[in-house]
């Protein structure tokens, strides 16, 4: 399976439409034949096993929305996200190997990054050199400006000392797009912080042990802890001080959107699950499927999957033409919430088998939870989203 590889011929409007349906046909046949049969080794291992990983780098995934020029295939919003989409019927911990890279941290470089730069982060990133986006910190999530770790200019360069927290790949990363302060003091608009380019293998940097998740086996998270590690002046983001949140905040629509697609695929692949379950099911001398209560959830399932794959084509084609933070967070409230009564009613179709270890409907229950959590936890989002009504609201009256 592993010689599928993204196309790179872009247009304007993201990858040639024909030369990505096929893609997207035969991804959705890897996702099938190769990443979800291997789930379980994944999870014993807790990590992606090295062969998949470089069928990954192999197939481009890792370079989907690096734009040609550097060795990308420049897929458009809509495009990606309906990969994440797929990826995420298979176990979490594929898309989160491969997601940093194509999300975050690609999203920051571009909109934030001097043409050198891009030149070398991308092109690194593209070639599947994993990446890490550290914002978190022992004393500051959702208050992410409240940051305190501190970089300081010192001839040419930045000298970095902090500690950050949850992140993703952190033990497996050799990029990292790192949020730090460099005012002392808060300044408006969040200017005390700017993002900074960091090779991983920099000496003075400690990766603490992979925590202990409820689920999601296989998608690493551990501390970063910075011990006057000095990074070239030349990359701070941007090559100017105080752009750092506003690259963070931008490259969180895109994180938004395509976490909203991981809990729609996954609760997809829950109610299919559940929809055979059922159909095999016997009680009372019939299928399960058969009782109308059964129905109920399986319809009302369906019915939020809808709703949310709406959004999706929706909030994607918003982003493509402009910013849509309103709409990114929306649907990535929406559908991770539904996810979370997705496999919620799974498991209860499941009955006491989807209590248990051995079957689907427990994992993926698990699995769904963080999807509520991070790229800002649902409260977030409904801040998010009040906040621009407020706006909008007083520009028309
Ligand atoms: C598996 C995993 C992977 C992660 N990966 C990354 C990563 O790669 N990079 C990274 O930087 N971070 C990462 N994180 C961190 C994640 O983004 C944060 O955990 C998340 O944003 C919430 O922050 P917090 O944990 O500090 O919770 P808190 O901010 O302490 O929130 C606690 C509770 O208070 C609520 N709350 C907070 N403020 C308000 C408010 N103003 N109004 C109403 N309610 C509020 C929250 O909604 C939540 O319910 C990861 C976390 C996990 C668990």
């Amino acid at each position: 399976m592993s010689e599928i590889t993204v196309p790179t011929q872009a247009t304007a409007a993201g990858m040639d439409p024909e030369l990505f349906e096929t893609f997207l046909d035969q991804l959705r046949r890897y996702v099938r034949e190769r990443l979800i049969p291997a789930e379980p080794g994944v999870i014993e291992a807790n990590c992606v096993p090295a062969e998949i990983m470089a069928e990954m780098k192999d197939m481009g995934l890792f370079a989907m929305t690096t734009p040609e020029e550097f060795g990308g295939a420049d897929m458009s919003v809509t495009q990606y996200i309906r990969v994440v989409r797929e990826m995420a019927w298979a176990a979490p911990a594929y898309r989160a190997a491969v997601s940093i890279n194509t999300g975050m941290f690609t999203t920051a470089v571009r909109k934030g990054g001097t043409r050198e730069q891009q030149a070398e982060w991308l092109t690194r990133s593209a070639s599947g050199e994993v990446a890490c986006f550290g914002l978190t910190e022992p004393d500051s999530g959702s208050d992410s400006a409240a940051l305190k770790t501190r970089a300081v200019r010192d001839g040419d360069d930045y000298v970095i000392n902090g500690t950050k927290r949850y992140i993703t790949n952190a033990p497996i990363a050799d990029l990292g797009l790192i949020m730090v302060r460099t005012n002392a003091e808060p300044l408006p608009k969040n200017t005390h912080i700017s993002a900074i380019l960091v090779d991983m293998k920099t000496p003075g940097i400690t990766i603490g042990s992979p925590d202990h998740k409820m689920g999601q086996r296989g998608a690493l998270i551990a501390d970063i802890i910075f011990e006057d590690v000095r990074v070239p002046a030349r990359n701070l983001l941007g090559q100017e001080e105080g752009k750092g949140f506003l690259a963070a905040m931008q490259a969180l629509d895109s994180g938004r959107l395509s976490v909203g697609a991981a809990g729609l695929g996954l609760a997809e692949r829950a109610l299919e699950t559940g929809l055979r379950y059922a159909t095999e099911r016997k009680a009372f001398g019939e299928p399960i499927a058969n009782f109308q209560l059964i129905q109920a959830m399986l319809a009302d399932s369906k019915a939020e999957l809808y709703a949310a794959e709406c959004m999706m084509w929706d909030a994607c084609a918003r982003a493509e033409r402009g910013r849509a933070t309103l709409e990114c967070s929306a649907f990535k409230m929406f559908a991770t919430e539904a996810c979370g009564r997705v496999v919620d009613r799974v498991v209860q179709i499941y009955g006491g088998a989807g209590y248990l270890a051995e079957y689907d409907a427990e994992r993926l229950f698990r699995d769904a939870r963080i999807y509520r959590i991070y790229e800002g936890t649902t409260q977030i989002q409904q801040l998010v989203i009040a906040k621009q009504m407020l706006r909008d609201f007083a520009a028309r009256t």
